[in-house]
């Protein structure tokens, strides 16, 4: 793991977590999930409006610790505008760096999502940092809940 990675990490997530990006109720949204993290009791609720196969907005509430609120508010940012199949991807990238301690980490690729991988120094909190994604992963199913367990 590259030090900067966890610090940059460390610097996101204090900051997101004290200003969290699209922390709102969304009233006119098409999909709504409620994700649930039993491990830490993080609770999401995650509204995504999608139009003509763009996510047009994505919002969430909820009570969570730290990393499960930053994590949120950062997935909520780098998906707005994005095309379904991209937030697919998105979320399949994701999902690789943060549960593979040997996936490669391309910070050019990757973007404002390479610092989630910082994570990795945590093995206990991958399921704060996941839940957002899951009920992303899951609003795209047209699914209404999701756990990480
Ligand atoms: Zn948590």
């Amino acid at each position: 793991m590259l030090d900067n990675i966890r610090d940059l990490y460390q610097e996101v997530v204090f900051d997101h977590n004290r200003n969290p990006r699209n922390f709102r109720v969304m009233e006119n949204a098409n999909r709504t999930v409620e994700g649930f993290n039993p491990l830490c009791g993080d609770k999401i609720t995650l509204y995504v409006k999608i139009d003509d196969g763009i996510v047009s907005d994505v919002s969430f509430q909820g009570q969570g610790c730290a990393i499960s609120t930053a994590s949120a508010s950062l997935m909520t940012d780098i998906v707005k505008g994005k095309s379904e199949a991209e937030a697919e991807h998105l979320f399949e990238v994701f999902h690789r760096i943060t549960t593979s301690q040997d996936a490669a980490i391309n910070l050019d690729e990757l973007g404002k999502l390479a610092v989630l991988a910082g994570v990795r120094a945590y093995p206990a909190r991958v399921k704060c940092a996941t839940l957002a994604w899951h009920s992303l992963q899951a609003a795209l199913k047209n699914q209404t809940s999701v756990t990480t367990e």
